[in-house]
């Protein structure tokens, strides 16, 4: 259940009622591709960095330890001992972007797998499973993410079998929800907006699965190539088309900035790998602009990362110290980055939220991005 709380012009902020626990929006969704944050992060790191909501991949995890082998454990939340929301992408992605080999059919997607070159098949009714298994909070739907350079009737005809393939996620679902052994028997369901950079086509989709009661709707295929302006325009396009009354979540995107300009559009979920790679690559986020902790000006600088942050890392650990962690490749290093930069973006949504619900996320945007600006 979404509850729209406060509105400034097109951004806004909300409450998604789950039954792990409440997700406040605008929201970033910390990025635990198989299982756990990259980097040395664990799940108790998470609640002093403020994560109300992690996701899980639904392909890495299928592929290993394997999904079964997690409900058996008594799914995502016992295993990896987090019990606040996760969300489950579909495996549609990598399926497209990491298979070596792959058949796009109506029933589903042959491929093999990445690890092993195992063969597997994958459609709507087998990616539900695998997330039902898994004992996510939100599962996505299955859905086809056109290579962006595809041409116009490709997209199309990708679009409509996304769209037949919803309603088949939605069936499987449904059956699996009221299944005995379902472990989560009120997992929801988002529906993903796909059309490349064709706002034509992308408009109409939305208007469709906008008709389909979901628990919140996704615009996948972006942050795959195109340029900020492309990704803004289709956001122009396609956000007023979506269910105001429901989440509305932008996949893998982005950098701070970009998602200060999606919130503005009326985005209210994120996910992205970007604070924890760029974490562990010495690059952190501060109130004031990027750094790159292997610079040389830090060698003998002992103050922290960001003097405004109050994460664990800047608590007690100088710049000297973490770029000579970085240098000589001790693990630690990496983690204190990635926990500052994790810190840094659940921070943000946090300033975010409450921007919007004072009336003042204009003044807000414009004041974070002039400071970015001058680093
Ligand atoms: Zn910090």
């Amino acid at each position: 259940m979404y509850k729209l709380l406060g509105e400034d012009k097109m951004a806004k902020a909300g409450e998604l009622e789950t039954v792990h626990g409440v997700i406040k929006t605008p929201v970033f969704m910390n990025v635990g591709t198989q299982a756990a944050i990259k980097g040395a992060v664990g799940t108790e790191d998470l609640k002093q960095l403020g994560c109300e909501v992690q996701l899980s991949n639904t392909y890495h995890l299928h592929v290993r330890p394997g999904d079964e082998i997690i409900n058996a454990l008594g799914g995502l939340h016992n295993f990896m001992a987090w019990d606040r929301p996760i969300l489950t992408d579909s495996g549609g992605f990598q399926v497209f972007s990491l298979a070596a080999f792959r058949k796009i059919k109506e029933e589903g997607v042959y491929f093999s797998s990445h690890i092993d070159g195992k063969k597997i098949f994958m459609g709507p009714e087998e990616s539900i499973q695998i997330q039902s298994n898994l004992v996510s909070t939100i599962a996505m739907a299955f859905d086809e993410c056109p290579p962006s350079k595809a041409d116009v009737s490709y997209i199309k005809n990708s679009v409509d079998r996304t769209t037949r393939w919803l309603y088949r996620c939605m069936e499987e679902l449904k059956r699996l929800n009221s299944c005995d052994s379902t472990i989560n028997k009120n997992q929801m369901l988002f529906g993903i907006n796909q059309g490349g950079v064709i706002n034509q086509i992308r408009i109409e989709h939305a208007k469709i699965i906008s008709e389909i009661d979901l628990d919140g709707y996704a615009i996948g295929g972006l942050a795959v190539g195109e340029t900020h302006e492309e990704m803004y325009n289709v956001l122009d396009a396609v956000v007023p088309h979506l269910p105001r009354n429901k989440p509305t979540y932008l996949m893998g995107v982005g950098t701070p900035e970009n998602i200060l300009e999606a919130v503005d559009r009326g985005v209210d979920f994120f996910d992205c790998v970007l604070p924890a790679r760029n974490g562990r690559h010495g690059h952190v986020y501060t109130s004031h602009g990027r750094l790159n902790l292997f610079n040389e000006k830090y060698k003998l600088d002992d103050s922290s990362i960001d003097e405004n942050c109050d994460c664990p890392t800047c608590k007690r650990y100088s710049k000297a110290y973490i770029r000579h962690l970085l240098k000589v490749k001790e693990m630690l290093g990496m983690r204190l980055c990635v926990m500052h930069n994790l810190y840094f973006y659940n921070t943000l949504m946090k300033n975010i939220r409450e921007a919007i619900l004072r009336g003042e996320y204009k003044k807000f945007k414009d004041e974070m991005l002039s400071k970015w600006e001058k680093q």
